[in-house]
């Protein structure tokens, strides 16, 4: 991860879903996220906090049999998880750059497994259970660090809005200048 990474850390579920949320006031039509971390890292709940912050009420659950669900918000939001994806050129027929042009937001969990077919430009989301956490507390196990790294010039431009929506979880970078 480079210097524009964003990092955060989330003690429970809702605090991941309240990020999300946060980072949803920063969305525009076609923008792209790409969800990277393991089973139970919290993906889907990052979806779900970010569609309600895209004004989404229905329920989003884990696009299990339909790789691409679609919900209605203030925009609407594709969700699409690839795991189950046999093979790369499945990818190609997931019509990825037609759902970014018909003007919502698109999020992928796994997205990582397809960075071959991706367009040039999205954030990175990487959700991690904490490395240092001692997992034999309950609380250990509910914590999660959070990257979010800008692919490309869209979202690169928006890093210093994206630090300062998802201030209230930041993690102090060592040696980082809070000035610049
Ligand atoms: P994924 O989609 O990455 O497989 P889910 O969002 O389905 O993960 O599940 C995450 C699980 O981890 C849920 O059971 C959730 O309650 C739990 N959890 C505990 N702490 C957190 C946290 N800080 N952020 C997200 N999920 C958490
Ligand atoms: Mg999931």
């Amino acid at each position: 991860m480079s210097a524009s990474t964003v990092r955060a850390r989330t003690t429970s579920v809702d605090q991941t879903r309240d990020l999300a949320a946060a980072l949803a006031e920063l969305a525009r039509p076609g923008d792209l996220l790409v969800l990277v971390g393991d089973l139970g890292a919290g993906k889907t709940a990052f979806c779900q906090g970010f569609g309600r912050g895209l004004g989404v009420d229905e329920q989003i659950t884990s696009p299990t049999f339909a790789i691409v669900q679609s919900y209605t918000g203030r925009l609407d939001l594709h969700h699409l998880d690839v795991y189950r994806l046999g093979q790369l050129n499945e990818a190609l027929d997931l019509g990825l750059n037609e759902l970014l042009d018909e003007g919502g937001v698109t999020i992928i969990e796994w997205g990582d497994m397809i960075v071959p077919v991706l367009p040039p430009d999205f954030l990175e989301v990487h959700l991690d259970l904490d490395p240092d956490a001692d997992a034999a507390s309950d609380e250990a196990l509910n914590v999660r660090s959070v990257g979010l790294v800008p692919v490309g010039a869209r979202w690169s431009a928006r890093v210093r809005a994206v630090r300062t929506a998802l201030a209230a979880w930041a993690v102090d970078e060592p040696g980082s200048d809070p000035t610049c």
